[in-house]
């Protein structure tokens, strides 16, 4: 059963979706929906719909990972709703809930907190020459080769100050800064959300080999 009141409660919810006319014109300028089988609109009309059944439904399916979170529909909406804040919201609570694990698209996202959320949490940077391989985005092509072959004078051709005192890009964030950065994760949640991701995701791993 899904936690609908506290949903419902969600701020991002509570001040993106007043009521949808159903105009479509928040789906025809999406580009998610030019790559998938996406309409911000149907997002609304579910939610709208305060159906617990279609909202679990939406929350463990494929479909709240399409949206880039642009927020160009935020923009353009004639009821001043913002369809990809929305989506915001029910991926928060679909990986809360731990329904997240259900689809593809959801699973990945322990990829994404193994990756970025634990370089934030080690290094600060989201994105750190240390932690990246060769191997893992052969997608880059040669111009990748060529900068992890020659990492010091592509570095420096930004000014890189790279783990080092002072200032500059990839400088080294201070002890001070990276606690800091602990205790926000930890204040809002964040530490307990990436536990219930790995969680989930392993249990789901485990079911199905059942
Ligand atoms: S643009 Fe706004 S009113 Fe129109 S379908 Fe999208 S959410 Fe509904
Ligand atoms: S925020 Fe999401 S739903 Fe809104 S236009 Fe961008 S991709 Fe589409």
């Amino acid at each position: 059963m899904i936690p609908i009141e506290e949903i419902y409660s969600d701020p991002r919810i509570v001040e993106n979706l007043n009521a949808c006319i159903n105009c479509g014109v928040c789906t025809a300028l999406c580009p998610a929906a030019d790559y998938y089988d996406y309409e911000p609109r149907y997002i609304e009309r579910v939610v709208l719909s305060h159906d617990p059944v279609a909202l679990e439904e939406l929350m463990s399916s494929d479909y709240i990972w399409y949206c880039g979170q642009c927020m160009s529909c935020k923009a353009r909406c004639p009821r001043k709703n913002a369809p990809g804040v929305v989506v915001s919201a029910l991926r928060y609570w679909s990986q809360k809930t731990g329904l997240f694990a259900k689809s593809k698209m959801g699973r990945n996202q322990v990829l994404i907190k193994q990756s970025i959320g634990q370089n934030i949490y080690d290094l600060g940077y989201c994105v750190h020459p240390s932690k990246l391989t060769k191997e893992a985005h052969p997608e880059q092509g040669p111009v990748w080769e060529w900068i992890f072959n020659n990492r010091e004078k592509a570095y420096s051709l930004v000014n890189a100050n790279i783990d080092k005192e002072g200032a500059g890009p990839m400088r080294k964030i201070s002890d001070d800064a990276v606690n800091e950065i602990h205790s926000i994760l930890k204040g809002t949640g964040a530490l307990d959300l990436w536990e219930t991701i790995e969680n989930s995701v392993k249990e789901t791993s485990i079911n199905n080999k059942k």
